[in-house]
């Protein structure tokens, strides 16, 4: 078998179509459009390189984005007295913190204060444990994990009643996609370090969402024949062929695993335009809804 290929390039650029279609019609008929604002703590040049990518993403639609970036010893009272500025400015529909945040923050006090309407990244906890309990529903859900659900929509793969198995429990990827999994009624498994025949429990799914950030590492001979594969991870291999003497990989074999998945993402090129897609999703979900636009 060969598995077909899901296009996470090629769904990212409908979706922005279609959120640019929307930012120019908020602006021809309410004169307004969507706001983001970013806060950038600390110079690391991944999270810089995000922000920039995020910025640029939103110039495209029509989304103003509003940079705020502070230095790495800020106090967290400063930090948290910028969020609550950015609650109050009605310009501003969404409030992204780049994480990490330096290790003398507390993360979740920060993340607390974004306004709940406001909360883009869905990170908040109210909208997490939203997201965690049955028939309720965040105002926001996380982007990379609401990302592979419409990676799986978009491709036509029917979710209910499935076997869907997430490698990783993180906060940011594993939990959140596993939550979203199970609100559509999928019969879920959460796998992390301390699972016991990790390829057994792979074996089973259906639907596998890989988010382990570890190079290749599930193979072909994990994968149930027909089955979806949705790999998040982003790793870089050696690969002396490359200028820059690397390559992104995924958490999955992928020459491997297309021989045996029904459907898979490449790295790169699946789910990371997808973040940045859904993003924009969220933040002119937060205009709409402010403006009460149907
Ligand atoms: P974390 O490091 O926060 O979490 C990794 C998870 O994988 C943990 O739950 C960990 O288990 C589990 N794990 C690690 N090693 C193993 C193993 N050998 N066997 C089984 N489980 C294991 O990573 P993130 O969730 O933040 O990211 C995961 C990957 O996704 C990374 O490659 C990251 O770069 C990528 N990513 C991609 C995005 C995109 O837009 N495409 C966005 C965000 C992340 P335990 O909890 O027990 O420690």
């Amino acid at each position: 078998m060969t598995a077909r290929i899901i296009d996470g390039k090629a769904i990212a650029a409908t979706i922005r179509g279609e959120i640019k279609t929307e930012v120019d019609k908020m602006q021809n008929e309410y004169g307004t459009v969507p706001g983001l604002a970013t806060v950038l703590v600390g110079a690391r040049p991944d999270s810089a390189t995000y922000v920039r990518m995020k910025k640029k993403a939103c110039a495209e639609v029509g989304i103003k984005s509003f940079a705020n970036e502070l230095p790495a010893d800020v106090q967290q009272a400063d930090v948290i007295d910028l969020i609550r500025g950015l609650n109050e400015n009605p310009e501003v529909d969404g409030i992204l913190v780049q994480l990490p945040l330096p290790g003398h923050i507390d993360e979740e006090a920060v993340l607390s204060e974004v306004e709940l309407s406001k909360d883009v990244d869905g990170f908040h906890p109210i909208n997490i444990g939203r997201l965690s309990m049955k028939r309720r529903d965040p105002l926001f859900s996380p982007c990379t994990p609401k990302g592979c659900i419409e990676l799986l929509d978009r491709s036509g793969i029917e979710i209910e009643g499935k076997r869907a198995v997430v490698l990783g429990r993180s906060n940011i990827v594993g939990l959140p996609v596993a939550m979203l999994l199970l609100h559509r009624n999928a019969t879920l498994t959460i796998c992390h370090s301390r699972t016991k025949d990790l390829p057994g429990v792979v074996r089973e799914a259906d639907i596998l969402i890989a988010a382990v950030g570890r190079t290749e590492m599930v193979k072909g001979d994990w994968i149930k024949p027909g089955a979806t594969i949705i790999d998040v991870g982003i790793n870089s291999k050696d690969d002396p062929t490359r200028k820059r003497g690397y390559r992104l990989v995924g958490d999955v074999d992928y020459g491997e695993a297309a021989e045996v998945a029904g459907a898979i993402t490449p790295v790169p090129g699946g789910v990371g335009p997808m973040t940045i897609a859904m993003l924009l999703r969220n933040t002119t979900d937060s205009k709409r809804r402010r403006i009460g636009m149907e």
